[in-house]
Formats: C-alpha cells, structure tokens, sequence
C-alpha cells in the first residue's frame, strides 16, 4: 500500500459545499493525500503529512474527476455525413440510430472494444473518471448482450438499452419487439448490466411500451434511467419520476409538471446540452430546474449520431453559456450531479474516504473550463490515486 501527496493545490475543489468555502466546497494553497486508492487527508499545505509519492499541481486547480454518466460509446460505424446533411438544414429525428445499429451488428468484438476504448481513454485524457456506458445499437438478443460485455470491459456503469429503437425488423410489429426487451433479451443482457434504460420519445417507445421495459428491469435489479423529453414534450420524465428511476435524461421539453416530479422524486435531470449543440437545437433550462430544487448532471451523450464528444469541460462551457448556469452549478453538474446520476457515493466529490479521482488543470480556477472554451486545460487526472493520464512532475 503505498500513499500519494498531490501537494501545491492552488485552488482545491471538493464540490461539497459542506467541506470549503463557497457553492463548490474550496480550499486555496492545499494538498490532499491519497492512500489505497482512496482521499486519506485534505487540508493545508503547509500541514501536509509526507507520502510515498509526490505529484505537483504547480500552483493550478484541482477538482473531482467528472462523472459522465451518459455516454452511448459502444458502436461500429460514423455518422459525420448525417452531421454535415444536418448542418446543412436537415432536422434530426431518431431514425438515424437505424444507421448505427447496422454498422454495429456487422462490426466484429475487437472493433467495437478497440473503438469504445479510444473513446474512454480520450474521455479520461480529458478528466473523465467515472464514465456510465450504454447498449443500445445491438437490439438483437445476442448484440445487445455483446455490447453490454465490451462496456462491461470498460466500466461498472454498464445500462441495457435495448428500448433504444425498434429495430427494422420489428418495425411491423413494435409490440414483439417490447416483449423481447423485457423477456429474452433482458435476461441474456441483465447479468451484464447495472441499468436499464428507454428511449421514451416520439419515434421510439410510448408510455406503456416503456413503462412494461423498466418494470420488468427493475424486478431483475437492475437501477432505471430513462430518455425522456428530448424532442418534444412527452410522458418520460413522470414515468421516470413515478418508477424511482436515478435520472431523467434530455429533459429539453418540460412542463410545470414534469420539473415538479423532478424536484419531489429525487429523480436527477440529467441534461445533455453536447446533443443541443450536434443538432442545433434549443437546450434544456437548466436555471428552472436548479431553481425548483432539482438535482442536475451534466453528461456528454457521447454518440455517432448526435454528440459526438467525449469533453466534460466542454458541457460545462456550454451549460454556463447557453443553459444560465453559473460556473460553480456547471462544476458540481459534472462531478457531484453525475454521481447522483449514478447514485454513487465514493465520486464524484473529494473528501476523505473518496476514490482518490481528480482532475489538476492547468489553470488557476475551475472557472477556466467555461472562461477558455475549447482549450486542453488538463494537465493531469488522477483515478484512485493513480495519475492516468497527462503530464505532470513526479519524484519517488
Ligand atoms: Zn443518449
């Protein structure tokens, strides 16, 4: 068991209010042992005990590492055609995920882990430490179950969507379909996943279709998320609140209603605004939701189709600058919103006997992440208490 001091912490940042000054929680001129994995001390500098290891923050800002928990990652194929089509003026509807699905039946295991991969690794390189992936372009039996394994290579946040679109096949008869995601493919996929997810849309899966799907997940146990209210106004969100599902994602089109089922539920609005800006539609209010007491997550919806990135910190720039959400909300959208998201404890913020993830930035603030749009701000991440990825100054 050796033991880390990252030490030289300009600006700490617990996203825990409790924990520092201010909404997110900080503590300026810091350091923060790690030992086993986990946060073993926070506090001055200046009182810092001595470690095994020593990692230099040079003086920049330190944060939880961020918790995406929406990403769609698993996949063969590319969509960047359709993204030029819709710049050119084409509206998106949910067809487009016919596409993937095609590409993905047909790509072989070592393309689909090597591309989800990448794409974890480029989500980590930006200061992603906890990342939820879902299924969702297999809907057969045997490529949703195939999907869910290569996710499960990758993170403990693996969700069955297998309602993510009634596959072409079905499209005569969607209701066999229904039976078969909460039959036969709920129990092949079931064992490799910890949630259950349904594209509840227009174009995709009405009420009751979707109500039958996460009933019959829940009673596997399995943890619920739904797609809801993303392209129009629609019965996802109050279904999602209603089942006791951890987080209602998009919620773009809302009632009075629906951000009061939020508010009550406990459900977290899991806002997507990467998919706002793919398609070049207007984004979800957030300022309503945080004023109604909700919990919000920010996460990337990291897909082919219509958010293709894998950057934190670009959701944060953009929640500050289109959604009205302040820099500290953003912050704690993507850290301790996602880990609500996820209903998980241990990340998400850092205190002592968290998992030692971090992000140091190369910045003197968290404010810089929506301040400099676009720039590569991180200098190093840290996953329980290993650094993984940057450049950073080490001695033994
Ligand atoms: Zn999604």
């Amino acid at each position: 068991m050796t033991s880390l001091l990252l030490d030289h912490i300009g600006l700490l940042v617990t996203a825990d209010p409790s924990a520092g000054d201010g909404p997110v929680g900080t503590l300026s001129d810091a350091a923060l042992v790690v030992n086993d994995g986990k946060v073993a001390w926070i506090g001055p500098r200046a009182s810092a005990p001595d470690a095994d290891h020593w990692v230099d923050a040079a003086g920049g800002c330190v944060l939880p590492g961020f918790v995406d928990s929406h990403s769609h990652i698993v996949f063969g194929g590319g969509r960047s055609a359709e993204f030029a089509a819709r710049m050119a003026g084409q509206r998106y509807t949910a067809g487009g995920i016919r596409t993937t699905v095609a590409a993905t039946r047909a790509a072989p295991d070592a393309d689909l882990e090597a591309r989800a991969r990448a794409l974890a690794d480029e989500a980590l390189a930006q200061g992603t430490t906890a990342l939820e992936i879902k299924s969702g372009y297999g809907l057969s039996v045997a490529d949703e179950a195939r999907c869910l394994r290569v996710a499960g290579g990758l993170t403990s946040e693996t969700t069955y969507l297998g309602a993510h679109i009634v596959p072409p096949e079905y499209s005569e008869r969607p209701d066999d379909y229904v039976a078969l995601v909460a039959g036969e493919m709920l129990d092949a996929c079931a064992p490799h996943a910890r949630w259950a997810d349904v594209f509840c849309e227009r174009g995709a899966f009405d009420s009751d279709q979707a109500r039958a799907i996460l009933v019959a997940a829940r009673d596997r146990g399995l943890g619920l998320r739904v797609h809801a209210n993303q392209l129009g106004p629609g019965p996802g969100v109050r279904l999602a609140a209603e089942l006791g599902a951890a987080s209602a994602d998009h919620c773009t089109y809302l009632s009075d209603g629906d951000v009061a089922a939020l508010a009550d539920s406990g459900t977290v609005a899991t806002l997507l605004p990467g998919a706002e800006f793919s398609t070049r539609s207007p984004y979800p209010d957030a300022r309503r939701l945080l004023d109604a007491g909700a919990t919000v997550a920010l996460a990337t919806d990291c897909n082919p189709g219509t958010s293709f990135t894998s950057s934190m910190p670009f959701m944060i720039a953009l929640a500050v600058r289109e959604m009205r959400m302040t820099c500290e909300e953003a912050v704690l959208a993507a850290t301790a919103g996602g880990a609500a998201a996820l209903r998980r404890e241990d990340v998400g913020r850092l205190g002592v006997g968290t998992r030692a993830d971090a992000v140091v930035l190369a910045a003197p603030s968290y404010v810089h992440l929506a301040y400099r749009p676009g720039v590569p701000l991180v200098r190093a991440v840290l996953r329980g208490g290993e650094v993984v990825a940057g450049r950073y100054h080490r001695t033994p």
